[in-house]
């Protein structure tokens, strides 16, 4: 018999060290009332109580942990770092994809549907601003290559609306795409740029004053493609895992072993596993702990083969270590959209994207190997391994942090690559802070975006393989599927396997205000100006102007 209590100190230091005070016995009372909503919902459906064991508390892990824990299993979330989701960035909603001009267009049909669904357990993480296609004139493909897919994106999102209005995240169809021509953009550059854009040619006013319109193929592209917070996203989970009291989130707590408790046929190919031990090291504490779990879900990220490994099954996969760098730039004159200038992946003409946050902070991506792409940063696994090996000095960046220097002169170097497009983005200053890290691409095919989960069902065993985040919502359909055959759960609702019947109660007693008091702090903690926790315009602001609009 082991005991194990959660270690909630990473939500308490958030909640002490709030800049603003925090309603402690309200976030309590909250508790309760979500606890008792959960407890009643167990009792209602007579749920035994099962214990899931997640490793990993990143977006798939934690997002996993939510769908779970609404389901009133009892749920165990192991996280090594400080708080959850600090791994690789979120910083695009891909929904549509059309960052990846190379993915066919049943995946970004396929991550449009995902990002929706998304959107609805997460509308605080999202800045509502659009994305701006640009393809340069060095480039050979032109604008309207692109067209009939955002023509299918159009029509998918269209289906989607009249399928569930809630599905109506990304303003109206009709609006999804829309072309301007050179002409339009000299005549938006003698306009005054608005502060705060509300319609789209007021989003193309600073595009057009910024951008060097004599390197680039008209028509400019612009799609309701919009920021995704990954400060923001943390907080929501956190709040969201708060909300169960059989949601168990160890934070500062290292998975060290996994051993199969209850094996049968251990020595053959056939062998069955019902019950899982995992031991695990709590920061602080001199002696490892263990719990068991009647299934085990490995949501490591780029490490899932260490995972792998220990329990024994054969796996093909890339690791792919990739940075993005966080900029300041004053000469903005207010927000402007995202601005993406396509390019072949991995030549030192890849594609720059240019990423706007509020305060004047903006975050590079240059898909060259001097910026974002590293020389020896896509690696495989091997016969022996599941787990692919990043160079060391990789894994130390992960680990403690990028080196000054290096950090210095890629920042550099990513505000001179937007500089070609954007001339007077070259006054921007680095600000000694990046976004990266190890991003798992399961199988042989580096290109791959669209990826979720893979189940052994005979072991009990789930491992999560986004390589995007919206896709975790879908592995968590999937483990719920599985758990549901298995017999762990042992009904078969509508609640279980749809999450539209779900009213996530985070959101019931959470804001954005809640979320952005955390976000905040989780930014601070983690080295990052404080203004990249906020977002500009998110999807409850335009949700609540759509319908002034239209009250008007
Ligand atoms: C530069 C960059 C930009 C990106 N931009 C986007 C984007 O715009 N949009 C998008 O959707 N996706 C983007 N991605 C991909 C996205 O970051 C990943 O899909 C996502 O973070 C993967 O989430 P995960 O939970 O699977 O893994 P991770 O976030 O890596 O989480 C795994 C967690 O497991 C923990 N862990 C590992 N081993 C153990 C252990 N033994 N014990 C306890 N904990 C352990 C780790 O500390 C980590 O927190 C980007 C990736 C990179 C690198």
């Amino acid at each position: 018999m082991y005991r194990a209590q959660p270690n909630t100190d990473a939500i308490k230091d958030i909640t002490t060290t709030m800049t603003q005070p925090f309603d402690k016995n309200h976030a309590q009372s909250l508790n309760r009332d979500a606890h008792s909503e959960a407890l009643s919902y167990e009792a209602q459906n007579n749920l035994p109580t099962k214990r899931v064991g997640i490793l990993g508390g990143g977006t798939a892990g934690a997002t996993i942990a939510i769908r779970l824990a609404a389901l009133g299993l009892e749920t165990y979330l192991f996280e090594k770092k400080k708080s959850l989701i600090d791994g690789p960035p979120m910083c695009h909603l891909h929904a549509g994809g059309n960052l990846y001009r190379e993915i066919p267009d049943e995946d970004c049909v396929a991550l449009l549907k995902q990002c929706i669904d998304i959107l609805r357990l997460y509308p605080h993480t999202i800045d509502v601003r659009p994305t701006v296609f640009a393809v340069p004139t060095r480039d050979e493909g032109l604008p309207e290559d692109l067209l009939p897919r955002l023509d299918i994106l159009t029509n998918a999102y269209q289906e989607m609306i009249e399928q569930d209005a809630n599905n109506k995240v990304l303003g109206e169809p009709a609006d999804y795409y829309q072309l301007y021509s050179h002409d339009q953009l000299i005549e938006l550059s003698e306009r005054e740029q608005v502060a705060v854009p509300s319609t789209v040619d007021e989003w193309m006013i600073p595009v057009a004053k910024y951008l060097d319109l004599n390197k680039v193929k008209f028509p400019l592209i612009v799609v309701q493609e919009y920021g995704w917070n990954i400060f923001r996203l943390a907080a929501s989970a956190t709040l969201a895992l708060e909300e169960y009291d059989h949601a168990h989130v160890f934070t500062n707590t290292a998975v060290q072993k996994v051993v199969p408790v209850d094996c049968e046929n251990c020595t053959n190919a056939d062998h069955h596993v019902t019950k899982w031990r995992i031991d695990y090291q709590p920061e602080n504490t001199s002696q490892p702990e263990s719990i068991e779990v009647d299934y085990l879900v490995n949501a490591c990220g780029f490490r899932t083969g260490v995972i792998d490994d220990m329990v024994g099954v054969e796996v093909t996969r890339m690791v792919e270590f990739k940075s993005s760098y966080v900029t300041h730039w004053g000469e903005a004159g207010g927000q402007i959209p995202e601005i993406i200038i396509y390019g072949q992946r991995g030549t030192p003409e890849g594609m720059a994207q240019l990423t706007p946050y509020p305060g004047g902070y903006f975050q590079i991506h240059g898909m060259s190997k001097a910026i974002t792409l590293f020389d020896d940063g896509l690696v495989a696994s091997s016969t022996d391994s599941a787990q692919p090996k990043l160079p060391q000095q990789y894994v130390h960046y992960i680990e403690d942090g990028w080196d000054k220097a290096p950090l210095q002169a890629r920042s550099q170097q990513a505000i001179e690559y937007v500089a070609e497009f954007v001339p007077t983005f070259n006054s921007a200053r680095t600000v000694g802070n990046a976004l990266y890290g190890g991003q798992q691409i399961p199988g042989q095919d580096d290109t791959l975006r669209v990826a979720d989960v893979s189940l052994y069902s005979n072991i009990r065993y789930a491992r999560a393989e986004n390589v995007k985040a919206s896709s975790t919502l879908i592995a968590a359909d999937q483990i719920v599927n599985e758990l549901t055959e298995l017999g762990l759960i042992n009904n078969d609702t509508p609640m279980n396997r749809s999450r539209y019947a779900h009213e996530w109660s985070y959101l019931v007693h959470n804001d954005s205000v809640a979320v952005d008091k955390v976000a905040r702090v989780l930014a601070e903690q983690r080295g990052f100006p404080i203004a990249m926790a906020d977002v500009n315009r998110s999807i409850c602001d335009a949700a609540l102007n759509d319908l002034s609009s239209a009250d008007a």
